[in-house]
């Protein structure tokens, strides 16, 4: 496997992987990031254009006369909180700023698979490497579609790569349905009339309300949501009234919450259940209430043909032994979704070994692990190869 890359074109990937991790920079603020990704795709001799979703990238690269066309997605955003591993040499540079999730060893792996396949010719169709601003809850998916990314470029089918410590390197994971849970946010705001505390019928007690509520929302799942589905109804703040004034009852309470799902039917069932119980409530102790569902992120559901497809390739290019068809979903996000939700698309997880310290994303001790950027480079150049075969 190590002759799939020659030493010196690794050797310059770890570089500048670690060049990208010494370097973080926030969703829409990926300038250097950017700057350099153009760079290496111009000097590849592939086509760029930037400024899709302000600090997007996209290069193409076409061979022979093959009509298909696919995407591949890197996200290149860092996150803002402290990376605490001072011993690593290449931590860091930026106060606050950290690559906590791995998108500079994404970013360093589809630059390394457009140069290979740049230099191979080993395929006739279009890809498009696409490079993601801001996919850590900032947009950037959004942002790239809102540029036009779909009219400016004919795309077949979308695939995206993250990483998953605890997978080992080399091995990948690729699996049909639902990978990551949508994440929307609901608020919902009883409004009675406050009174004297020690004088309740003078008033119209929205505590009473939030109180009910708070213990009904939990049926959603347990009573609504189909027992082989899964789903999360959060409450997770609560304001109301004074400790200082407990004598008070006041006007309003405000709940506000998260609510996830893996699939579409029923995320609609859980935004149409939270309404409806915050109304039944509050129209049962006679009082208002007002309901604030804000959709996020769409689930990662991979399609049944992209992810046969994908599968394919990674038993291609890491050994059929290597690739799991079965991996628990994540209730964490990716606006892959956004991409995945226009075109049949396949999202996969690729080994970054054992979690070091137990350092999962998102940790202050997190690193992505260059020992997978060779299997990476390998999945992404053998996709490509299929699916765009030469004929
Ligand atoms: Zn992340
Ligand atoms: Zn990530």
């Amino acid at each position: 496997m190590s002759d799939f890359l020659d030493p010196q074109d690794l050797e310059e990937l770890v570089a500048l992987r670690r060049d990208l991790h010494a370097h973080p920079e926030l969703g829409f603020e990926e300038e250097r990031t950017s700057a350099i990704v153009k760079t290496f795709l111009a000097d590849c001799g592939i086509a760029v254009e930037d400024g899709i979703g302000k600090t997007g990238v996209v290069g193409t690269l076409k061979r022979g006369n093959g009509t298909t066309s696919i995407a591949l997605r890197a996200d290149m955003d860092a996150l803002a909180m402290p990376e605490t591993a001072t011993e690593r040499p290449y931590r860091s540079t930026v106060p606050g700023k950290m690559h906590a999730c791995g998108h500079d060893g994404h970013t360093v792996m589809l630059l390394g698979a457009a140069r290979k396949l740049a230099r191979s010719r080993s395929f006739s169709g279009t890809v498009h490497f696409v490079f993601q601003p801001a996919e850590e809850g900032r947009g950037g998916a959004q942002a790239m579609v809102d540029d036009g990314l779909f009219e400016r470029f004919s795309i077949d089918r979308f695939y995206g790569l993250h990483n998953m410590p605890g997978i080992p390197i080399g091995e990948m994971a690729v699996v049909v349905g639902p990978q990551l849970a949508s994440s929307d946010r609901w608020e919902v705001t009883f409004k009675g009339v406050g009174t004297h505390g020690g004088k309740p019928h003078l008033g119209l007690d929205p505590t009473v309300a939030a109180g009910q509520f708070l213990s009904a929302i939990h049926t959603i799942v347990s009573r609504k949501v189909d027992p082989v589905e899964a789903a999360v109804v959060s409450a997770c703040a609560i304001q109301a009234g004074d400790f200082e004034a407990l004598n008070v009852i006041p006007d309003e309470v405000r709940i506000g919450g998260t609510a996830r799902a893996y699939s579409h039917a029923v995320r609609d069932l859980i935004e149409a259940e939270i309404g409806r119980i915050a109304a039944g409530v509050a129209a049962a102790t006679g009082i208002g209430a007002a309901y604030d569902y804000r959709r996020g992120m769409p689930p990662v559901i991979n399609e049944a043909d992209a992810t046969q497809r994908a599968l394919q390739a990674a038993q291609a290019a890491l050994g059929t032994a290597n690739v799991a068809t079965a991996y628990p979903p994540s209730t964490a996000g990716d606006d892959f979704a956004i991409f995945s939700g226009k075109v049949p698309g396949a999202y996969v997880w690729l080994g970054n070994g054992p979690a070091q310290d137990g350092a999962l994303h998102h940790n202050t001790r997190y690193d992505f692990n260059d020992a997978a950027i060779e299997p990476g480079v390998r999945f992404w150049t053998t996709l490509v190869e299929q699916e765009l075969q030469a004929r």
